[in-house]
């Protein structure tokens, strides 16, 4: 079986578990050149000092720029490499930080 394939089924209960809600994946990225770059920037709603989302359950309608994640974005290479959906996946390739060298 293919280790995506071993991901929960989205949208369920254990799809959603495996998130820590570490907040990472909720800083401003950009595509260069077909690799992601993580900034320093969050998303304006996020809590930096609890990393939690303050209107999760909302997100979608109140701010729609924030994907609800997907096996496809999962596999797009959005989330770090120690996120739970990703850590087991091999050769996964994690975003860099944008002051890292190109
Ligand atoms: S990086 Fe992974 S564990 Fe952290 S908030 Fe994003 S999806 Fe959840
Ligand atoms: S709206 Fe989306 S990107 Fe922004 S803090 Fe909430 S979960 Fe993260």
């Amino acid at each position: 079986m293919s280790q995506w394939k071993s991901l929960p089924e989205p949208d369920t209960a254990d799809w959603e578990k495996l998130c820590e809600r570490c907040g990472r994946c909720c800083y401003e990225k950009f595509d260069y050149r077909g690799r992601i770059f993580y900034t320093n920037t969050p998303c304006p709603h996020l809590d930096v000092t609890s990393n939690s989302c303050r209107i999760y359950h909302q997100r979608e309608r109140l701010h729609p720029e924030c994907a609800r994640l997907t096996p496809d974005l999962v596999k797009a290479g959005i989330l770090p490499a120690d996120c739970p959906y990703v850590k087991n996946i091999e050769n996964y390739s994690a975003p860099l930080m944008d002051e890292d060298p190109f």
